[in-house]
């Protein structure tokens, strides 16, 4: 009997292309582990036959858990169910495409071993992700880390993490935002942390679910979960539109001729005006979103059917 235990969790969207590789690689290398392993399988509101696939496996394998969801709550939501409803001394959240090599949990428990608590694995290259991908990745990093005072992310830094289950006690006790970035959360709790190195595989079926606009949807929120930077950009386009007054006004003191004119300058200040305002206004408008999800307080996820925990678990 192993001592201790790993536990993994996997977040499922319509995977039936891919899950059975997955099942076929995880059989292979699951009673290798230096620690027990239980795997969590969180099916996110699937309406292909992932979930029935599931199933089957967990009929097979007891240390096979499911957790369904009533419906689609997103990849992160689905990671922070598998958290909270993790039993492991350790866990690792991994993808169920095999684009997050297997291998890589032999190197966390090794890690975990050393006493480290937070695992970031820092993707080398992304063969299956595009150059848009890549170039848009890069420059999300960027930003973030220069607008946010928190924390410093690391930059490739995926949604393949391992924390301890100390850290996932304080995933669960305080990070309950309904807008979130929960591996920027993982980066900035502190503990002894470290980092993998690994590269990303192809897909092993079907097709990524994150396209263009959810990403742009998913930045847009990040930065306004860890930033409050934008909000100042009203008093800096106030403080440089005064400016461009003065300039203006100096300007038609000395070249006063008498006669009215200046229309065009006048109709390039009001729309230069009142672009400036409209984006602060829409910029505010942004953060009151967040707060008023904040405010209305709706479950993360929620859970239709679990299998294979322990009858305390059992909802
Ligand atoms: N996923 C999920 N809910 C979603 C979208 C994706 O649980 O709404 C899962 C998906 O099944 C996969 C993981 O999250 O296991 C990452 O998704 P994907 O592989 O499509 O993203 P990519 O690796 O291309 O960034
Ligand atoms: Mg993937």
């Amino acid at each position: 009997m192993k001592e201790k235990k790993i536990s993994i969790i996997i977040s499922v969207y319509n995977e039936e292309n891919a899950i059975d590789k997955f099942f076929e690689e995880f059989d292979k290398i699951k009673n290798q582990f230096k620690w027990d392993y239980e795997i969590i399988f969180v099916n996110d509101g699937s309406n292909d036959n992932s979930l029935k696939m599931l199933y089957e496996y967990a009929a097979r394998d007891e240390k096979a858990k499911i957790i369904s969801f009533s419906r689609n709550f997103g990849h992160e939501a689905a990671m922070i169910a598998g958290i909270d409803n993790a039993s492991g001394n350790g866990i690792v959240c991994m993808d169920a495409d095999l684009q997050h090599p297997l291998e890589c949990i032999h190197e966390i428990i090794a890690k975990f071993e050393m006493g480290y608590e937070v695992i970031s694995m820092v993707r080398l290259e992304n063969k299956s992700a595009g150059l848009i991908k890549n170039i848009t990745s890069k420059a999300f990093y960027k930003v973030i880390n220069i607008l946010s005072d928190q924390a410093r992310f690391e930059e490739n830094a995926s949604d393949f993490f391992a924390i301890s289950n100390n850290v996932a006690r304080v995933l669960k006790n305080n990070y309950r935002e309904k807008v979130r970035f929960l591996r920027g959360y993982v980066q900035s709790v502190g503990f002894k942390s470290t980092t993998i190195e690994y590269s990303a595989a192809d897909r092993a079926g079907g097709e990524s679910h994150y396209n263009i606009k959810r990403l742009l949807k998913f930045s847009i929120s990040t930065i306004v979960c860890f930033s409050d930077f934008p909000l100042k950009l009203g008093i800096y386009a106030g403080l440089l539109s005064a400016l461009a007054g003065i300039i203006v006004l100096i300007y038609s003191l000395c070249t006063i001729t008498g006669s009215p004119s200046g229309y065009t300058t006048l109709v390039t200040l009001i729309c230069f005006m009142f672009a400036v305002l409209f984006i602060v206004i829409g910029v505010i408008g942004q953060y009151i979103a967040v707060m008023f999800s904040e405010l209305k307080d709706k479950p993360i996820y929620i859970i239709e059917k679990k299998i294979n925990f322990d009858e305390k678990n059992k909802e």
